[in-house]
């Protein structure tokens, strides 16, 4: 069952209906192998619109609302979560430059991202700084009419492929350094360096990289909106992005349900179909209540953001609640799978348990989202 709050969103599950299924194939051949980019993926989602599907269309994007792209988001991961990643990931990296950059940089970043011809990364996180994202060493120095980038970037999605990344960083000037910044840095500017993070539990295909600059040269004028203001921008774009997780949780949940009902059904236990038992039934009243409160708090989130009032807080609340439903939902359908959840040759369940897990994790743990709302909630 979905919970559409609007007629625009019917049209996006219809044509997820149509390719879903080939994205489930596809992811799961990738993954069963070694943790590598999914280029063939990301190009069949870049050729039907759905990387740029929320940037400007005066850009080459989709100008779509956020529920629509929730909703997207949300279908897609019902399919496969790592596509959902796959058409995530250029959004969430181009939302700055979206907001913050002056006009020659968003001819030039956003209309090869919306295509699928460049991949874009946002690169905040470091081996020290990740919860506390505002602790960054990367430190870019002025020298004349140049930056020259040193540090080191982890956990980065598309990081190891990208044709260029969103640096925060500080700015080093003299003896001054200014708060975080963020500069555009081109895939392969000399002294980039980067690598893919393997053994990844989950969301296998959609990678996510190790990023070192060392002396990386770039112009000044690939500073990106002010400097100082990087901190505020990152946080901004990950208030959004949140959504985003909210909604590929959703869509994970509601797969682990579809697939409990339906198994329960057919699988036989003393003389009848498991779903005659109390025990299983209990299970699957629990899973569709989280499923239809995290819909609808996902929805909302994506409709305030869409009236362009404050939605921080219901983001930061729908990803919290989505991605712990996301985790029980994922964990009660292997209960009720038993061996043959367990076992990833007889179902799915055991590669969306395995995908569904760092939801919880990235934009933000699930103790910075409860941070997040106790700090709205305990301000006035
Ligand atoms: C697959 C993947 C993809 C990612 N993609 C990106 C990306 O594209 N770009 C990017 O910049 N980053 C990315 N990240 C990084 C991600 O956002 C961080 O992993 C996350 O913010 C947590 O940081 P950490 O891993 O350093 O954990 P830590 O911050 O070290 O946290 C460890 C534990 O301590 C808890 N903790 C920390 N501080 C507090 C506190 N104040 N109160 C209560 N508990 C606290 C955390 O909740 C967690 O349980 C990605 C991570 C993963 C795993």
């Amino acid at each position: 069952m979905v919970y559409n709050v609007s007629d625009a969103q019917q049209p996006v599950r219809d044509m997820m209906k149509e390719i879903g299924p080939k994205l489930e194939e596809m992811g799961r051949v990738h993954d069963r192998q070694p943790d590598a980019f999914a280029h063939d993926i990301f190009q069949f989602i870049a050729g039907k619109g759905l990387v740029g599907y929320t940037m400007p269309k005066e850009l080459g994007g989709g100008g779509r609302t956020g529920l629509e792209y929730a909703t997207l988001i949300e279908e897609i991961a019902y399919y496969d979560a790592p596509s959902s990643l796959l058409a995530a990931v250029s959004q969430l990296a181009c939302d700055p430059i979206i907001h913050h950059a002056n006009d020659e940089q968003k001819k030039k970043y956003i209309p090869p991202s919306a295509s699928g011809k460049w991949i874009p990364a946002f690169a905040l996180t470091e081996p020290n700084a990740g919860s506390d994202a505002a602790n960054q060493s990367t430190v870019a120095t002025v020298d004349g009419d140049h930056f020259v980038i040193n540090g080191e970037k982890i956990f980065i999605m598309h990081g190891d492929v990208c044709d260029f990344a969103v640096v925060f960083c500080k700015i080093q000037e003299g003896d001054s350094r200014d708060k975080v910044s963020a500069i555009l840095v081109p895939g392969d500017a000399p002294g980039f360096k980067k690598a893919t993070l393997m053994q990844k539990m989950g969301m296998k295909y959609a990678t996510t990289g190790r990023l070192w600059f060392s002396n990386v040269r770039v112009p000044k004028s690939n500073l990106m909106g002010e400097v100082g203001k990087g901190f505020k921008y990152a946080m901004q774009t990950l208030d959004g992005a949140r959504i985003g997780i909210a909604a590929q949780s959703t869509g994970m949940a509601r797969r682990a349900l579809d697939e409990s009902i339906k198994y329960a059904k057919t699988r036989q236990a003393f003389g009848a179909p498991i779903a005659k038992l109390q025990a299983i039934q209990w299970m699957i009243a629990d899973m569709a209540t989280k499923v239809a409160a995290a819909s609808l708090m996902t929805y909302k989130a994506a409709q305030l953001q869409d009236a362009g009032t404050k939605f921080g807080l219901e983001a930061a609340q729908a990803k919290l609640f989505a991605s712990e439903a996301a985790n029980f939902c994922c964990d009660r359908a292997m209960q009720i799978h038993g061996g043959y959840g367990y076992i990833g040759e007889f179902s799915m369940i055991e590669k969306l348990y395995r995908d569904q897990r760092v939801s919880e994790i990235y934009e933000g743990t699930s103790e910075v989202q409860r941070l997040v709302i106790a700090a709205n909630y305990l301000r006035g």
